[in-house]
């Protein structure tokens, strides 16, 4: 293997929205960049506002333009950042993008971003593993355009009974709400919609298995959300196991008698 050549590229995470959830080292990047490639869509333009660099959005780019000014910039010397919502390694397509690199011998590093699946926890203000509920977070998405294994549909992934932060589908509600269901979380499982979560324009939409999709319906947010789902979102999210607990030490005290 040849030694790659050129200014490394950096791959960015964001993070969700608010510009004040980048790392340090990613506003730095951006600060020293001479060349910012952002997928307009989900990035925040407010990181851009005073950075020095050329800007280019992503979002009318084909893949093949899109590595072109990357391996121009880092071939002239210069820094180029692709910058992606959330974290680049959840979704992000940086895949395709660094095979690429590879081929033309052109050096990268990746800097994680707070992912938008954590952005809507805390606008939740859960923690997604509760002892003696869930030790468990499955980051997923529900089939669509891109398909998903059949092993690891949301149906599938329901038995698990963990807590689930379903990207991509919220324009598929009542398909992910009736997966979930037949996979075996009871129709009274706290289920959420974060949308824009960390943005100024954040809105939430609490509900259960049972009416989350009417209400998300009733609502206008169809992209840019989160589903957050699991007994971890419960008020009392240890009551099912205690009542487990008590009719199981109660069965055992019977048949000992
Ligand atoms: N890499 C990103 C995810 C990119 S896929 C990350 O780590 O967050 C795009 C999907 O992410 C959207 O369909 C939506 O489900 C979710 N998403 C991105 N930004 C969001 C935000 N601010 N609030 C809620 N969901 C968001």
């Amino acid at each position: 293997m040849s030694t790659p050549i050129g200014t490394p590229v950096v791959f960015l995470g964001a993070g969700p929205g608010d510009p004040e959830l980048i790392t340090l080292k990613g506003r730095r990047l951006l600060d020293e960049a001479d060349v910012i490639v952002y997928a307009g869509s989900l990035v925040n333009p407010a990181l851009l506002d005073k950075v020095q660099a050329e800007i280019h959005d992503s979002a009318g780019m084909t893949l093949d333009e899109v590595l072109s000014v990357l391996i121009a910039t880092s071939q002239a010397g210069k820094k180029a950042v692709r910058l992606h919502t959330g974290d680049p390694a959840i979704y992000g397509a940086i895949r395709e993008q660094m095979q690429r690199l590879d081929a033309k011998d052109i050096p990268y590093e990746v800097v994680p971003g707070v992912s938008s699946a954590l952005a809507a926890a805390a606008a939740l203000q859960a923690e997604l593993t509760v002892p003696e509920v869930t030790q468990t977070v499955i980051f997923t998405r529900q089939a669509g355009r891109t398909p998903v294994p059949e092993q690891e549909s949301l149906r599938k992934l329901a038995a698990i009974q963990a807590s689930m932060c379903i990207f991509l589908s919220v324009s598929m509600m009542a398909t992910v709400v009736g997966e979930l269901t037949a996979g075996g979380y009871p129709k009274d499982t706290p289920i959420a919609v974060v949308e824009k979560a960390s943005w100024p324009d954040q809105q939430i939409v609490q509900g259960t298995l049972a009416d989350i999709a009417d209400k998300i319906k009733a609502s206008a947010i169809r992209k840019t959300a989160m589903i957050v789902v699991g007994r971890a979102l419960s008020d009392d999210p240890t009551a099912v196991s205690k009542l487990y607990d008590a009719s199981f030490s109660h069965e055992y005290r019977s048949r000992s008698t």
